[in-house]
């Protein structure tokens, strides 16, 4: 009898291993190589320098009462001057104040066109950390093989890539069968309101469906995704929603010597510390998808382990929320980041407020969130409502299985050698987050390597781009042009 019960777990263990490495041989296919190309060469030293002297341009955003356009007409006429031959063949509107909008008429007008997005407007340097900056922020310095300030990891270097790779193609005589529209926003740093959201209501107006989107985004990386050796290139798929809940407590005011039950600083604490202690509920597709993108680049046991969060999901999640990354990638964050309440020490205030912000996961919409605040605060003294214009909802998950992203993904291997790409959940807000109402396919990449001490030059101190990145940029957006214009998108 025993034995009989022994042999009979042993086979319906024997039975889920079978299974589980069955899953996970769908995950570790080996990743085709990918053809040579002849890469254009492209003059570094041109490249750097034209990056160089925007750089040195402060259009600054910070926020809209003090938009100059001065900066950005200076920066217009300096694009005049550098691309002269694109700014003969392609037609230029100026939309709300300042964003750039390019449309290089295809050869078909019946295919639908592309779009390249990045923004002229880049964050300012803090005031109190000038002194740390080994060049000056805005000094577009060329020095120790690198061009230094405000916008060379974000984003002016991915705009002039793109123009730079243009004007060669222009001048080679090189035609698009598809349409190209090339925008550049002018605050994207605040919110994109009057840049890319305007863009895209002028397109739609128009009846514009694009094949493809390329925006910033995911950089290649190393050693942040684990157990993959390999450089990876993140390709942002979708972009987390946003919601900024003001929540909102009320207590009786009175004379703090005589506090009576429930002040609204307790109630609001307790609120608070219910949200953090019960957050959203887990979803591993995002994950789940970067490594199916990976394949054999990553490690077998973390394939094992991904392919088979069916059963395995508790043992790891731990794990998992430990990283503050990962943690983002399947879950909708619960972040409190402001509180307010009271005048006096002794005074007991009539209410008390704070504001959390959450970002959602694609799958998890505002509606469920706000449901999961009731629930969880389970107080009718204390209410809450979004803030104003601090709210939007997850963006759609592009598709990679596409002509487009399999173009891209083998454009970025011809380019950048023995590198990865793998698509992923970008966790911050871009301008992309406008876009999929006008394309099923929007894709949020930047060219470069990063490295973990570079991410924080990025809004940070320091903020650089090698020169020899920088010509491999052009060199990449001209061998997209080339692929994302023709038929086959
Ligand atoms: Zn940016």
């Amino acid at each position: 009898m025993g034995l009989t019960i022994s042999i009979t777990i042993g086979v319906i263990v024997l039975f889920i291993l079978a299974f589980m490495v069955l899953r996970m041989s769908r995950y570790i296919r080996p990743v085709e190589p990918v053809e040579a190309v002849e890469l254009v060469s492209v003059d570094a030293d041109k490249a750097a320098h034209h990056l160089s002297e925007v750089i040195k341009i402060k259009t600054v955003s910070s926020d809209r009462e003090s938009f100059d356009a001065k900066p950005f007409e200076q920066l217009h006429q300096t694009l005049r001057d550098f691309y002269p031959k694109l700014h003969q063949e392609l037609k230029l509107e100026i939309v709300s104040n300042a964003t750039l909008l390019y449309c290089w008429q295809g050869q078909q007008p019946d295919l639908k066109p592309v779009l390249f997005v990045a923004h002229q407007d880049v964050v300012p340097a803090d005031p109190d950390t000038l002194d740390e900056w080994t060049h000056e922020p805005f000094s577009g310095e060329i020095s120790e093989g690198f061009i230094w300030g405000r916008g060379a990891l974000d984003i002016k270097s991915q705009m002039m890539a793109a123009l730079e790779a243009v004007e060669m193609l222009v001048t080679e005589g090189f035609q698009p069968d598809r349409t190209v529209y090339l925008a550049y926003g002018e605050d994207e740093e605040i919110g994109g309101q009057h840049g890319a959201k305007k863009v895209v209501e002028l397109l739609q107006e128009r009846g514009v469906q694009l094949a493809a989107v390329l925006d910033e985004g995911g950089t290649i990386v190393s050693g942040v995704v684990p157990s993959v050796e390999l450089p990876v290139a993140l390709v942002g798929v979708a972009e987390k929603g946003h919601l900024s809940l003001k929540i909102r407590a009320e207590g009786t005011p009175g004379h703090s010597s005589m506090p009576k039950q429930g002040t609204a600083i307790g109630r609001l604490a307790r609120a608070l510390a219910r949200l953090e202690a019960n957050q959203m509920p887990v979803h591993y597709q995002a994950l789940t998808n970067l490594f199916r993108g990976l394949g054999a680049a990553a490690s077998f046991s973390m394939q094992f382990v991904i392919a088979n969060l069916w059963l395995l999901a508790p043992f790891v999640r731990k794990r998992l929320e430990q990283s503050a990354e990962m943690n983002a990638t399947i879950r909708t964050t619960t972040a409190l980041t402001m509180l307010r309440g009271g005048v006096k020490d002794n005074v007991l205030p009539n209410s008390a407020e704070a504001i959390v912000n959450f970002r959602l996961l694609p799958g998890d919409t505002i509606a469920t969130v706000c449901e999961h605040v009731r629930k969880v605060i389970n107080d009718d003294q204390v209410h809450f409502e979004p803030v104003e214009n601090a709210f939007w909802e997850a963006s759609p998950v592009s598709p990679t299985d596409n002509l487009a992203f399999l173009s891209l993904d083998q454009t970025i291997r011809q380019v950048f050698s023995n590198v990865v790409v793998a698509p992923y959940l970008v966790l911050g807000a871009t301008d992309s987050r406008y876009y999929p109402v006008i394309s099923d396919a929007v894709y949020r990449f930047s060219p470069y390597f990063l490295s973990g001490s570079d991410l924080s030059r990025m809004h940070g101190i320091d903020e650089r781009l090698s020169v020899e990145a920088m010509q491999k940029m052009v060199v990449f957006f001209y061998h997209l042009l080339r692929r994302w214009t023709g038929e086959e998108v």
